[in-house]
């Protein structure tokens, strides 16, 4: 690419660019190494209810440590499972770690639902949705403690094969959730015929909230159309009270951000929910 359209020929071969493709190998090939020598961990973001407070539900967020100790963003290395057919491998074990999580906070009464973040390459077609169910039962999980996010971008993109793992999934009484939403292109038939149960706002509205020049539009219009379609509505990346504040007065009910905690490792969980966070209302 940057060689036909820099008109140098030189271009392709500069150091950078040999670096990043030096690096990307390599982040292959430990990525591999990472699965199976336990670099990889989930943390937990908690959600909460924004007029008591309450803490409700998690959402499991990769973190993966290198044998260097550097932290990789899984926004980083998901896309690169991606590329090399690793994300079923993942996803397995993300589901796996989290419903041994989710089984021992029930255990101790703590009535949590588990948020995992799918890929729409793992729901291609009714196998790959009864390859997860049958997963999560067999883990003594029931599918109605769990919401599975796909990104709005992603299932906007994608075939009729997809819709379909998502139908049994919600048949067999999981939660689907549309992750990120007002970033991707949402079509109003597709978000009709989608048994969805729960829209997260993008970061980037909540933070328009807070901007010199504060714009509420988008917030306000997905609260309506959540609405309209009796789905539930969560804001991601809330860092502030204000924000906190506006969206409760907007008629949004959950939230998830900075402001209450990052994500955060599975034995900090239960203290964290024992104090409440302030109530708006
Ligand atoms: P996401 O599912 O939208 O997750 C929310 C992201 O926003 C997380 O980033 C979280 O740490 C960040 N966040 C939450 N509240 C705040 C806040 O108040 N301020 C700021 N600055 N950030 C906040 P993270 O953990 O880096 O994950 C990035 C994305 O990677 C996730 O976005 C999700 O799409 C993907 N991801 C993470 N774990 C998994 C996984 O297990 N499987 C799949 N397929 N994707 C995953
Ligand atoms: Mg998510
Ligand atoms: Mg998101
Ligand atoms: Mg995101």
């Amino acid at each position: 690419y940057a060689a036909k359209h820099s008109g140098q020929g030189t271009a392709f071969f500069s150091p950078e660019l040999a670096a990043g493709r030096q690096q990307r190998l390599s982040l292959e090939a430990k990525l591999h190494h990472a699965l199976t020598a336990g670099e990889l961990q989930l943390n937990y973001q908690p959600v909460w209810e924004l007029d008591s407070g309450r803490i409700i539900a998690v959402e499991a967020l990769l973190r993966w440590r290198d044998d260097e100790g550097h932290m990789i963003s899984p926004a980083t290395f998901i896309p690169v499972a991606e590329e090399i057919g690793l994300m079923g491998a993942l996803s397995e074990w993300v589901i796996e770690e989290a419903a041994r999580q989710l089984a021992s906070w029930r255990e101790a009464g703590l009535e949590l639902t588990m948020g995992v973040n799918l890929s729409v390459s793992q729901l291609q077609g009714p196998e790959a949705a009864r390859a997860i169910h049958d997963q999560i039962v067999a883990l003594g999980s029931d599918p109605r403690w769990w919401l599975l996010e796909l990104t709005e971008e992603a299932v906007m993109k994608t075939p009729e094969a997809v819709m379909e793992a998502m139908r049994l999934l919600s048949d067999a009484g999981f939660r689907l959730a549309l992750d990120d939403f007002g970033r991707g292109y949402s079509s109003l038939a597709r978000l009709q015929a989608m048994p969805l149960h729960t829209l997260k706002i993008d970061k980037l509205f909540v933070d328009s909230l807070q901007e010199e020049v504060p714009d509420d539009r988008v917030v306000r219009t997905v609260v309506e159309l959540a609405r309209q379609f009796s789905l539930r509505v969560v804001a991601e990346g809330i860092e502030h009270i204000e924000q906190a504040q506006q969206l409760a007065k907007m008629g949004c009910s959950f939230g998830q951000g900075f402001w209450v905690s990052p994500a955060i490792p599975a034995s900090e969980i239960p203290a964290l929910m024992q104090g409440r966070v302030s109530p708006m209302h």
